[in-house]
């Protein structure tokens, strides 16, 4: 018998389940055995719902929010892109210039993650928001 639970409480999850997936407007983002999922997490989001949670042993002052809104589905543009992109510390130029498939992290369903992260590492010289720091440079030389 397979039962399925659906929760916002990871500490949950981490005791009553073998196989977790991690849901992002409305789609996997990541998903895998427990050891995949919460120790060797790669989608940006799982790792900010894994560092929300607070340590009892090391209280820091505040948690750290994921910053933003989910996004509007109904947006024509969304579907062409990662919709975790507008909200993900490490969003790149690929990130926003095609929808990221679904790739076997270790070579099969044993975790499965939507993040160009899977087969590549974060690259700040291609971070989204060093492109816009250089249009905006670009824009004030223009001015
Ligand atoms: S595909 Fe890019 S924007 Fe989306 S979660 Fe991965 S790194 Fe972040």
């Amino acid at each position: 018998m397979s039962v399925i639970m659906i929760t916002h409480d990871l500490g949950v999850i981490a005791r009553m389940c073998d196989r977790a997936g991690v849901m992002y407007a409305g789609e996997i983002a990541e998903r895998g055995s427990l050891e995949a999922v919460f120790d060797r997490s790669v989608h940006p989001y799982t790792e900010g719902l894994l560092g929300s949670i607070p340590d009892p042993d090391d209280p820091a002052p505040r948690l750290q929010p994921i910053e933003g809104n989910v996004p509007g589905l109904l947006d024509s543009e969304i579907g062409n892109r990662c919709y975790f992109a507008d909200r993900c510390p490490k969003a790149m130029d690929e990130c926003v210039a095609a929808k990221p498939a679904g790739v076997d992290r270790e070579g099969s369903a044993e975790h499965r993650v939507r993040c160009v992260l899977a087969e590549r590492e974060y690259d700040p010289a291609r971070a989204l928001s060093a492109g816009e720091e250089d249009r905006e440079r670009e824009a004030s030389a223009d001015d």
